[in-house]
């Protein structure tokens, strides 16, 4: 990992830092570039505009590591009224939900989770829409895959993420396929010790291919979710020399990132769908994106000491 980026996640995480980038208005066009707006309709009209373009959305409410029980109800019950909301949108066969295990209570009690996780799958299950579990730090990911392969038993209607900078996912992968569960694979966007995830960009590029090529040749229709365009290349490369149509598999890309890619990718015929995050929680996200690209936040750097 970059220098810039741990320094961009470490100084985010201190209470200044935080205060200043909630509060001060010079943020502001930064935060509404990757998030939809705060409200369920401003995000619901976000993704009726995308649908309406033929781009498959899924809608993230933001939030993790809640700490009441309240708190974990309260975000499942957003779940709920968005798979609701969904289920009534003219583009429903394009829309779809991506929830957070920590988000319906993970580290207050693993089973009552569970049974909170089950209960947003079985909505979504009446309405036949699809449930992906995003993937959190390197703390959960064992508990996340095995939820997976419990729940999946019951519900068909999930999957989750798996993340090339770890050094387990190849076996992760394994776990899926052999369950039949959907898998999108990213690089990975938390700060994770050289123990669990690999140092070098080379590296989590490479394994990001092995596992994109193991997912299309043998998984349940892969997302492949990046904006890095030299991989892009080779996943086309490899599903045309492969004959695996374009109906087999998706590309996913983060709201505000490279729209002209989306669009790109969406007019050669490839599905695409786009990540659309909302609500008032925004600050983990807001830095895990700024960490992805230095140039993000040295740029507001500038604009503060400009003033
Ligand atoms: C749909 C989707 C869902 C995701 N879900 C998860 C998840 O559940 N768990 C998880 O850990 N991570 C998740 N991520 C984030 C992911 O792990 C990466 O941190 C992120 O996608 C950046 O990596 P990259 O593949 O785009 O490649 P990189 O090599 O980081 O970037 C390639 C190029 O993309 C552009 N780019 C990338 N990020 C930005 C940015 N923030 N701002 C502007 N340009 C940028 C730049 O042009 C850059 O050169 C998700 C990503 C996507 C697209």
């Amino acid at each position: 990992m970059s220098l810039a980026r741990t320094f961009i996640i470490k100084s985010a995480a201190l209470k200044p830092v935080e205060s200043l980038v909630r509060n001060s208005f010079l943020f502001r066009p930064l935060v509404r570039r990757f998030i939809a707006g705060d409200t369920l309709a401003e995000a619901m009209a976000v993704a009726e505009d995308l649908a309406s373009k033929g781009l498959g959305v899924s809608l993230d409410y933001l939030g993790e590591n809640t700490r009441t029980r309240g708190e974990a109800e309260h975000a499942c019950a957003m779940y709920i009224q968005i798979i609701d909301a969904i289920a009534k949108s003219p583009h429903r066969d394009l829309i779809n939900i991506s929830i957070k295990l920590t988000q319906c209570g993970l580290d207050i009690d693993a089973a009552w989770s569970e049974q909170n996780y089950r209960a947003v799958l079985a909505n979504a299950a009446s309405h036949g829409i699809f449930v992906r579990v995003d993937m959190e730090s390197s703390e959960y990911t064992e508990r996340t895959v095995t939820m997976i392969e419990h729940v999946f038993q019951d519900f068909k209607n999930t999957g989750t993420v798996l993340q090339s900078y770890l050094r387990r996912s190849m076996d992760d992968i394994a776990r899926m396929i052999k369950l039949g569960a959907r898998v999108r694979v990213v690089k990975g966007a938390y700060l994770e010790p050289e123990q669990v995830a690999f140092p070098a960009k080379p590296t989590v590029d490479e394994t990001y291919i092995a596992m994109s090529k193991e997912l299309l040749l043998k998984g349940n229709y892969p997302a492949i979710a990046t904006h890095d365009e030299r991989i892009i290349a080779e996943v086309k490369k490899f599903t045309a020399e492969n004959e695996i149509g374009p109906e087999r598999f998706e590309f996913q890309m983060l709201y505000g990132i490279r729209r002209d890619l989306q669009t790109g990718l969406r007019a050669e015929g490839y599905n695409v769908r786009v990540y659309v995050p909302y609500g008032d929680s925004w600050y983990p996200y807001f830095t895990r994106r700024l960490a992805e690209r230095p140039a993000n936040g040295i740029f507001i750097l500038k604009s503060l000491f400009k003033r």
